[in-house]
């Protein structure tokens, strides 16, 4: 009995550690919206698989609290991807190494049962919590996986927008849709709490969504993030909670070292930095090159064929302009309409290949075509002109514009019927180009 003031005090001393907790190191390496440039882009040298490997490697070699995680869209933005539907693009993810992976609204470009083979073919968890069907079963097979790095158990908790009723189509999804975005996450959240030391959101989300979740989830300390393009010039921090994103293309490798409070669940310190993946800087990863080559040399002999001359650069708002007149000019149709996020890249000056219609638009949407009294054409596609109420005209568009009509970045209507497709509009460029022989 003597000795039980000493025993008090030894457990008493053990408890205030335990509630102290203690500060372990967490380094989080996180890609988003590489698009499938598996090449760096022809002009500034940025991006490639076999570079983002190598950089990948560098960061992590001899680092003992280092995971790599990616917040979505893997596929879509280049021939490899629409020619072989997504899937090289996810056996060369492979040799990235991710710990867990997100799904992104383009991941379903494909349908979602070529989704469902991406999530077989990626060794790697991929992690989602409120894409679901019917009766709120999930679409992925687990809504968060548990690392363990460095003795912390970091939950890594997957979420996609709300915004996929306006940036898929019915076709695409059929069945499958997403829960409230923030609700869900946060129920998830919860859950998680008494089995980890730090939650981290792995989310494909809105601007919009970032805010949300930096105002009003509080149990969210770390966001990971994707869908915009552009990387944050700094981490966005609210409350000691931190939001980061990096470019998109595989052109950024975000590195956010964290001091995490095992007690807290959250970051006491942080520091986070973005690592450009220059391709005239960094050695190739020789395994990645080799895959990559490989997989080029296929698409090379399909769209590496000379296809008409342009006489200037076209930008982003001129291609819409572009592409709007090929609509036009190919179908015979009155008026023509692309929403801006639907075109893809810029037309360069000078000779012209058919690889760079296919990087405009990569996707495969077809052209539908209504016929619209003048009173009931949208006022996006008027311009200046000006019509007769009553006369009826024809409005050319892609199937996915007249799938979500109704969005301010598309249309603004609502049921505008459009009749059969009249084939892809990538092909339309294509063959109104090779007639024109020269763009300007
Ligand atoms: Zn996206």
């Amino acid at each position: 009995m003597r000795n039980l003031p000493r025993r008090v005090a030894a457990l008493g001393f053990l408890l205030c550690l335990q509630l102290a907790g203690e500060v372990r190191s967490l380094t989080i390496l996180h890609t988003n919206d590489i698009h499938a440039h598996i090449s760096p882009a022809d002009d500034t040298r940025l991006g490639g698989f076999a570079y983002l490997a190598a950089a990948i490697r560098r960061e992590r070699a001899g680092c003992s609290d280092c995971i790599l995680l990616n917040a979505g869209d893997l596929v879509q933005g280049t021939p490899v991807s629409t020619i072989f539907h997504g899937l090289p693009v996810y056996e060369l993810a492979n040799l990235f190494g991710f710990d867990a992976a997100t799904l992104g609204n383009h991941d379903f470009d494909y349908g979602w049962l070529q989704t469902r083979k991406f999530m077989d073919t990626a060794k790697y968890p991929v992690v989602s919590a409120n894409i679901a069907g019917a009766g709120d079963r999930l679409f992925a097979s687990r809504p968060y996986v548990i690392l363990a790095v460095n003795k912390l158990r970091v939950a890594v908790l997957g979420a996609l927008t709300d915004d996929m009723k306006t940036l898929s189509t019915p076709k695409l999804m059929q069945d499958w849709h997403t829960l409230p975005v923030v609700a869900t996450v946060r129920k998830y959240a919860a859950e998680l709490k008494a089995q980890s030391d730090l939650i981290v959101l792995l989310a494909h989300i809105t601007g919009r969504e970032e805010d949300e979740f930096l105002r009003s989830a509080p149990e969210i300390p770390v966001i990971i993030s994707g869908h915009l393009h552009d990387g944050l010039p700094r981490e966005t921090v609210r409350d000691g909670r931190i939001l980061v994103r990096v470019k998109g293309y595989g052109e950024e490798l975000g590195r956010l070292e964290l001091a995490v409070d095992t007690e807290k669940k959250a970051p006491v310190s942080w520091n986070w930095k973005r690592i450009p993946i220059d391709a005239s800087r960094i050695e190739p990863a020789s395994d990645m090159a080799a895959q990559v080559k490989r997989w080029e040399d296929e698409v090379k002999a399909r769209v590496d064929q000379p296809l008409a001359v342009s006489r200037r650069k076209f930008e982003k708002a001129d291609m819409k302009l572009l592409i709007e007149r090929a609509m036009r000019d190919e179908t015979g149709a009155d008026f023509a309409f692309i929403n801006s996020g639907g075109v893809r890249d810029t037309l360069p000056e000078g000779q012209l290949l058919v690889r760079n219609i296919w990087d405009v638009m990569p996707f495969d949407n077809a052209v539908v075509v209504a016929r619209v009294k003048g009173r009931e054409l949208p006022r996006v596609v008027l311009g200046d002109r000006t019509v007769d109420p009553d006369r009826e005209y024809t409005l050319a568009v892609t199937d996915f514009t007249a799938a979500n009509q109704s969005a301010r970045s598309q249309l603004g209507t609502t049921g505008l019927e459009f009749g059969g497709d009249v084939g892809l509009l990538r092909d339309l460029l294509i063959d109104w180009c090779r007639k024109k022989k020269v763009i300007e």
